[in-house]
């Protein structure tokens, strides 16, 4: 049987790896939606694919693709079209970059579909929200990042309610993480780093955002709120290690001494592929070790002196309501003011520091307080670039 997919920011690197597993197993999956933020790549992508709806959220870029799309291809345009478009698939890829990716998530599950989930900060903001949608019969939540789809994965090594989450027999989550480009650097050493540095990330390939992300640690902090999410485990059962091959994507330990870990290379597709085979498995091997290449695994305590940013995500998570939401908001504009040279790296964790303590406490009763906090906490965060640099 095919499975009809939704693949949304499909320009991205999530989307592009979605559509490679799709061109390998045409049998089991059909392209049925294809959705971008502005991104011509999709004509191309239309042209294979053959997709039944092609959404672009940019009503400029929209006008300019939709000539060039093929032949019987529907068109949707605006902020709303790629929550239209999730709602055409069994299961939706959203690998959707930063906050826009939310209304694809609430659409999704509220739709009673399978959500492979790649965008984070839908979940990290709006967590509340997504728990509610998530409850919706059918609605299922497979993560496709490689630290929560190891996570999953080793929960289902002692899944005994049927439902993959964390039970009383889960001791921690130990989430893995690369270090990023600056592992082992002291805090001074970190003032004088290029964009080009930052970008340039020793195991993982991802867009620039994410990459940003894992250089500061924000991307780990991130997926600790995320862990908590999706796992219903406390923060202070959640850890962070350092692991710079990469090979180890997370574990968790249980109640008798126990630890499961899920070991691969490091190659997203296999956590895509995971999403969408669950409970099954891919027949390709993306992410399969040669054993006799594997020497040592590494592990280390990360410094949290010399990257802030993981700390502030504990720091926002405990607080939780809107301040994740806050959090996430803050690093976006934090980050884009780095990639385009306004402020330096060591300066990103700062602004998001600053602009955290201005987080007004309000709780995350609705979307509308999310984006209403989403949108504050970018107030804020310009406030604090512009005051910084007059
Ligand atoms: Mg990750």
């Amino acid at each position: 049987m095919t499975t009809p997919v939704a693949v949304l920011g499909s320009s991205g690197s999530i989307g592009t790896q979605t559509l490679e597993i799709v061109r390998a197993d045409p049998e089991r999956y059909r392209v049925t939606a294809l959705g971008v933020g502005r991104s011509d790549l999709v004509v191309g992508q239309a042209e294979e694919f053959r997709p039944d709806v092609v959404a672009v959220a940019d009503a400029d870029a929209a006008a300019e693709i939709g000539p060039r799309l093929p032949p019987g291809t529907e068109l949707l345009v605006g902020e709303h079209s790629m929550a239209d478009a999730a709602r055409t698939a069994d299961t939706v890829i959203n690998g959707v970059v930063g906050f826009a990716g939310l209304p694809v998530t609430l659409a999704t599950l509220e739709a009673g579909k399978r959500l492979g989930l790649a965008n984070k900060e839908s979940l990290i903001a709006a967590g509340p929200v997504v728990q509610r949608a998530w409850q919706t019969p059918g609605a299922e939540l497979v993560p496709v990042d490689s630290e929560h789809c190891a996570v999953h994965q080793c929960l289902r090594a002692n899944e005994i309610t049927g439902k993959v989450g964390a039970d009383d027999r889960v001791e921690t989550i130990v989430l893995t993480a690369s270090g990023g480009p600056f592992r082992g650097r002291t805090r001074a050493d970190l003032k004088s780093v290029t964009v080009k540095d930052a970008l340039a990330h020793p195991t993982w390939s991802m867009g620039p955002k994410i990459t940003i992300d894992s250089s500061t640690l924000m991307n780990k902090g991130l997926e600790v709120i995320e862990a908590h999410e999706l796992f219903g485990v406390s923060f202070d059962d959640i850890d962070v290690v350092v692991h710079p091959q990469s090979v180890i994507h997370s574990m968790v330990t249980y109640t008798d001494g126990a630890t499961i870990a899920q070991l691969s290379l490091p190659d997203m597709r296999l956590c895509i592929g995971y999403a969408l085979a669950y409970p099954d498995r891919l027949d390709v091997p993306y992410g399969a070790i040669d054993w006799t290449e594997m020497s040592r695994l590494d592990f280390q305590p990360p410094d949290r002196e010399a990257f802030p940013c993981l700390g502030l995500a504990y720091e926002a998570g405990r607080a939780g309501e809107t301040a994740p939401a806050w959090l996430s908001a803050a690093n976006e504009v934090a980050v884009e003011a780095f990639l385009t040279g306004l402020i330096d790296w060591v300066d990103i964790a700062d602004v998001v520091d600053q602009s955290l303590q201005r987080w007004p406490g309000i709780a995350a009763e609705n979307i509308d307080v999310v984006l209403w906090a989403d949108q504050q906490a970018r107030d804020a965060a310009n406030a604090v670039i512009a005051e910084r640099m007059s």
